[in-house]
């Protein structure tokens, strides 16, 4: 389940029951978040023929179909009940802004690296310990909840794992040796698999729920009387698309807003893509008390979403891609990290150095 955070036992209701995947935008959302994103993706290409040619592979029917299937895998990860991967993979999904806020952060203020991320919330919960909402480590065995999540943190590996994936592409592709075919088909599989991987964070990022601390319902303080029913989830995530028959052919036609990102360093535009994200739960809900989520606002609600998703998506993998350009150098350290058998440095005598001593090290990505 999305955001398994609330261990006290609840009634579902029928939309739930009606749902068993319960799993952020059902797979079916996230495969049309990840072929529209494909085809925006293509369009960028189209004057570079190039890497049309080398990512052929990626626009073929089957490319599309594997990368639309592994944009479903992380969530297919949740039904293994193994408390290390629960722990790692659940909060991944997510980002609840508002329980920043006891942390002493906002979105724009998180640590970009995970560890500090994290030492920053120790820090401010030890000396703090009053300010923190209610926390129970006996029910959450996973120790999944105790955070507000890690999305932006995964989109941001997953990002730098797709550089990785691409780039292997075309260190093989300039090797143009046939004894490596089998490398580079795994390196192909690789790439479709990392661009589902993204697709899913980036694509559950577009889900206002997947960005607040209300993702199962509203909590707490409610003057507005929003749903506190916790099938609200699964209903956006599923039910609302069926309903609007919403699906990547519905969509194909329609325009995708352009989204320009840093491909050296996105971590801002990822927080702004989670940002857009979350000024809509309001809306959201408000959608769902007025009754028009089931009407052509509704409609054209989720849609946008879908969109938003699709072209935040597209505008990483654009970026990933350029970003991936393989120099000789990438070339020559794949052949001697790869070749075992052949004469390698010896690490235990000296080597000219790849930097002047006296050069600073580089600085650590923002
Ligand atoms: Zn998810």
């Amino acid at each position: 389940m999305p955001h398994t955070r609330t261990s006290r036992v609840v009634a579902l209701s029928a939309i739930c029951m009606l749902s068993p995947t319960l799993l952020a935008w059902d797979a079916h959302g996230h495969r049309t978040i990840t072929l529209l994103a494909l085809d925006a993706f293509a369009e960028k290409l189209k004057t570079d023929s190039a890497a049309s040619r080398e990512l052929a592979f990626v626009f073929e029917p089957s490319g599309r179909a594997q990368a639309a299937y592994q944009s479903g895998e992380p969530d297919r990860y949740r039904a293994i009940r193994l408390g290390q991967l629960r722990h790692e993979n659940d909060p991944e999904h997510y980002i609840d802004v508002e329980d920043l806020e006891p942390f002493g952060l906002t979105l724009s203020t998180i640590p970009p690296l995970r560890t500090e991320y994290i030492r920053a919330m120790v820090v401010a919960k030890h000396e703090h310990p009053e300010l923190m909402r209610p926390y129970n480590e006996k029910t959450d065995t996973a120790r999944t909840q105790e955070f507000p999540g890690f999305l932006p943190h995964a989109a941001m590996e997953h990002y730098g794992k797709l550089i990785s994936s691409f780039r292997q592409v075309r260190v093989l592709e300039a090797l143009k040796d046939p004894a490596r075919a089998d490398q580079l088909a795994a390196a192909r599989a690789n790439v479709l698999y990392e661009l589902g991987y993204l697709s899913h964070i980036i694509g559950d990022a577009a889900q206002p729920l997947h960005t607040t601390r209300h993702h199962h319902g509203w909590v707490d303080d409610n003057p507005d009387g929003f749903t506190t029913n916790r099938g609200f989830h699964a209903y956006i995530d599923t039910t609302v698309l069926g309903i609007h028959a919403l699906s990547y052919d519905a969509m194909k036609t329609l325009p995708l807003s352009t989204i320009t990102i840093d491909k050296n360093d996105p971590w801002k535009n990822v927080l702004e893509h989670v940002q857009r994200s979350f000024d809509q739960v309001r809306p959201l809900y408000a959608l769902q008390k007025s009754g028009d989520l089931e009407k052509e606002p509704g409609k054209a609600f989720i849609q946008a979403r879908l969109g938003d998703g699709a072209a935040m998506l597209a505008a990483m993998y654009a970026a990933a891609w350029q970003a991936s350009a393989a120099s000789e150098k990438d070339v020559k350290d794949f052949i001697m990290y790869d070749q075992v058998s052949s004469p390698t440095p010896n690490p235990m005598e000296p080597r000219p150095q790849s930097r002047p001593a006296d050069q600073p090290a580089p600085a650590p990505a923002k």
